[in-house]
């Protein structure tokens, strides 16, 4: 799969850990493979009643790793609602906390819950270095993250042409140092590749097909939207050079 996406000149990709379990397995792929692996550190809102106050202490040992180069996939989903909103709440407070002490960036997961995410987020600060992963807001969802600092993490959603198409008006609104691309791999395989692969499971090499459907939205050629979306990254993750 890395052989792939480095064909594909995908050649340095951030692993999500999103649950204690799976944090510790994005930090094991980021120590087999340096340089070009690197690994987030946090518990999902769906599995927010696994972050207790003792956990939180396991959590921050992992977090504290130089292989680790943001807090979370942190935040709220109120769509599934696998944990109960004060669970959510209280995972979400912890995770804020420990990414200010370590002073590394947040990765950002919000589903269903715009209001009462943004004012935890202001609530602890006024800005923030992180990124909204997965944006598929509306207009007021985006001058809300852009205003809090945030980067906008565009997926392979924007290619989903029952769901994801009114991303298409706003990706000229996202200033270039403030763009990600991601695949949310094995999620969100795009739609509309062509031709379409045998496995539903979605990985990196696909992100340049990402890059294009985001690049033509914008009015942009892809070779430029690449050079200043895996700048905006190496510059919040502070990633190394290859
Ligand atoms: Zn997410």
């Amino acid at each position: 799969m890395i052989a792939r996406a480095g064909r594909a000149g995908v050649i340095q990709m951030v692993v999500t850990g999103s649950t204690l379990a799976s944090t510790g397995r994005a930090l094991e792929l980021a120590r087999t493979y340096p340089g070009t692996l690197f690994a987030t550190a946090g518990v999902h809102p769906h599995h927010a009643g696994e972050l207790s106050a003792t956990s939180v202490a396991e959590l921050a040992e992992l977090a504290r790793r130089p292989e680790v180069v943001a807090v979370g996939e942190c935040g709220l989903d109120y769509f599934r609602n696998f944990a109960p909103h004060a669970a959510q709440q209280q995972a979400f407070h912890r995770q804020l906390e420990l990414a200010r002490q370590l002073g590394k960036p947040v990765f950002l997961h919000q589903r269903d819950a715009h209001a009462d995410f943004t004012a935890i987020l202001r609530e602890h600060a006024p800005q923030w270095h992180g990124v909204a992963h997965c944006f598929t807001g509306g207009a007021a969802e985006l001058a809300g993250y852009l205003e809090l600092g945030l980067a906008i993490g565009i997926t392979g959603w924007i290619c989903d042409e029952r769901r994801g198409s009114h991303l298409a008006a706003l990706m000229p609104q996202v200033p270039a140092g403030r763009l990600l691309l991601e695949t949310d791999a094995p999620y969100l395989l795009p739609r509309d590749l062509k031709p379409k692969p045998a496995s539903r499971r979605n990985e990196p090499a696909y992100l340049p097909h990402i890059a294009a459907v985001v690049a033509r939205a914008r009015g942009e050629a892809p070779e430029s939207l690449a050079h200043t979306s895996t700048a905006a990254a190496r510059a919040l993750f502070q990633l190394p050079h290859p």
